[in-house]
């Protein structure tokens, strides 16, 4: 199949956004949008170091690249529109593949709506998927990571660690309890846009996804907003079924593990009761973590059930290190 079929068979008939003026087949997309702040990211997805055919099925692929980039937009409170994709083709995926994978995220983007507007079709030596998103967040509602303050709560959405826990099991031949809500987890994310979405009342909210970790994600507000964050071990939120791991690797998994796209964030106690109802409302669940302190060193803290305390980590996986 050559780009041109390619692009034939992705494009879309019909399209969702009212502000499209247009989306495949010119030389750009245009849209117009008036009110609201324009948010956009891209996420690369490269085969062997983002994914593998071992454990992901191509329409998977396709899912979750989205489904990451929908995330990032959820992390800045955003409406997500439209999507971008590049991707190249090596010789030995087949037409019914890469179609796949383009129907892994066509699944998702009518989840949410979201239109296909454009992108670019090459061939080359790996498989690599570049997605572009771009959405909308109510005119000064974009929601960033430096806006954390003493004394805020700090709260989490889902489970941690799930996705890690899918991952595992896909690639150990053993079974284990509830198989396959983790490998769901790890093949198909939920990204928490309609929570984020709905936070437009809330005055300041700091908020990152979890795609490496939450101690990563932490450390990152933590450094943005120049305060320190303390999370309480007990209360860090992880699926009842995770107890049939080791320890090592629950707390590993739970603090490190990668692709939850959960959310974290920090909010005002006295605006932490919405939170807590516009969680209930999308819902999503959330679970109270742990406080902000003034302590200006961008570093993350756990506080143990006994009472000890140590330092987190600030680690998770580094490209290019
Ligand atoms: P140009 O040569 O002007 O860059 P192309 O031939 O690369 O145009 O692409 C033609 C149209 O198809 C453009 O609108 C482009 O955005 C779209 N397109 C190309 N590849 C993809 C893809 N993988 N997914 C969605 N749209 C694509
Ligand atoms: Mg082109």
């Amino acid at each position: 199949m050559d780009e041109f079929r390619f692009i034939s068979k992705v494009k879309q008939n019909v399209y969702a956004q009212p502000s499209l003026l247009k989306g495949v087949g010119d030389d750009a997309a245009v849209f117009r949008n008036g009110q609201s702040d324009t948010v956009t990211a891209v996420d690369t997805f490269v085969e062997n170091i983002h994914f593998s055919r071992q454990t992901m099925k191509p329409f998977y692929i396709g899912y979750k690249a989205l489904a990451a980039n929908l995330s990032d937009l959820a992390a800045m409170g955003a409406k997500p529109a439209y999507y971008l994709v590049s991707i190249v083709i090596p010789e030995h995926w087949s037409d019914i593949e890469i179609i796949d994978i383009m129907n892994g995220m066509k699944s998702l983007a009518q989840q949410y709506n979201i239109d296909l507007i454009g992108g670019d079709t090459v061939s080359g030596k790996e498989l690599t998927i570049s997605v572009t998103i771009i959405g909308f967040a109510k005119s000064g509602k974009a929601r960033y990571r430096h806006v954390s303050e003493e004394n805020d709560i700090i709260f989490v959405t889902g489970t941690l660690g799930d996705a890690s826990a899918g991952l595992h099991i896909l690639q150990n031949k053993q079974s284990f309890e509830n198989e396959q809500y983790f490998i769901r987890r790890h093949q198909q994310p939920t990204p928490r846009v309609d929570f984020a979405t709905s936070l437009n009342d809330i005055s300041r909210i700091a908020l990152n996804d979890i795609s490496d970790g939450i101690s990563n994600e932490a450390h990152e507000i933590a450094e943005a907003s120049d305060v320190s964050l303390h999370l309480y071990a007990e209360k860090v939120p992880v699926h009842l079924y995770l107890q049939q791991f080791k320890i090592e690797k629950q707390t590993k998994w739970k603090y490190y593990g990668g692709e939850d796209f959960e959310l974290v964030g920090t909010v005002s106690e006295q605006e932490w009761p919405k939170v807590q109802q516009i969680a209930q409302q999308t819902n999503t669940k959330i679970t109270a973590v742990g406080y902000v302190s003034e302590r200006k060193e961008g570093t993350v803290f756990v506080h143990n059930k006994d009472n000890s305390i140590y330092q987190l980590e600030k680690k998770g996986f580094i490209h290019l290190k």
